[in-house]
């Protein structure tokens, strides 16, 4: 047994398809999680039910009340988790008068200049498949630090959906931008570069790979390189809705 469709339809609209924990937009990438396990007793209810995005259901396995180590999730909390975005949901979607307050029309702005200027003209328009600046991209790193404190959550729900989208694609960008680029060395000191523009410019020599192998590399090389700057433009993309949709909400 588990959800009967009438508590999942019900789970689904209060949390508005977004994760309970970390806010962000899932559609149909959902999981429903029963707060209190089954094998402890949990039933199929929706007082027992939190609607979780698939990597914070996935945080939720380690959370065995049996051996309490680290600051996993305990029921109480989840609950408030839940009851609090219901809550933002509710009024956000269904009540909202039509005011955004200070904080929130500050919080929009800062992220807004991260994004303009040097860094967003590079996400849009550099091809990162060959060298930059290795700090171009330090204000989104920070930002995406700054995110982990409750105080840059935004009180109105929808942005805070928002935020969570653009949060997904600045996670993917920094992880590809740190795991696929390299420094250069002293030639180009401060400078970033992918393997593949490492290898066209002799900086990779491979003397120990096979010549049968070497197409292989370079086409991983390749795939490597055209990841980094689909992350980058996703996450151009995906910015650009954020002001949108933002600026329409802030501005009804
Ligand atoms: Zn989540």
């Amino acid at each position: 047994m588990s959800f009967s469709q009438l508590v999942a339809e019900r789970a689904l609209v209060a949390s508005g398809r977004c994760c309970c924990i970390c806010h962000k937009f899932c559609g149909t990438k959902m999981e429903l999680h029963h707060i209190k396990q089954r094998a402890y007793g949990g039933e199929d209810t929706f007082e027992n039910c939190i609607p979780l995005c698939f990597d914070c259901h996935a945080d939720m396995g380690k959370a065995d009340p049996k051996h309490p180590k680290g600051k996993h999730y305990s029921e109480s909390e989840l609950i408030q988790h839940r009851d609090l975005w219901y809550k933002k949901i509710e009024k956000g979607f269904r009540e909202r008068i039509g005011t955004i307050c200070d904080a929130d029309k500050q919080l929009f702005e800062r992220i807004c200049q991260v994004f303009s200027g040097p860094t967003g003209e590079l996400l849009r328009d550099e091809d990162l498949r060959g060298t930059h600046v290795r700090n171009s991209f330090d204000t989104i790193y920070r930002l995406e630090y700054d995110f982990l404190d409750p105080f840059n959550e935004f009180i109105d729900a929808e942005l805070e959906k928002l935020k969570g989208e653009l949060r997904e694609k600045m996670k993917k960008f920094t992880w590809c931008q740190s795991m696929t680029t390299y420094p250069i060395g002293a030639d180009m000191p401060n400078h970033n570069a992918t393997h593949l523009w490492l290898y066209n410019n002799g900086y990779i020599l491979n003397r120990k790979v096979a010549p049968e192998k070497l197409q292989e590399l370079e086409k991983q090389f390749e795939e490597e390189a055209e990841k980094l700057n689909d992350s980058a433009t996703e996450l151009w993309n995906c910015f650009c809705d954020f002001v949108r949709q933002g600026r329409r909400i802030i501005n009804s």
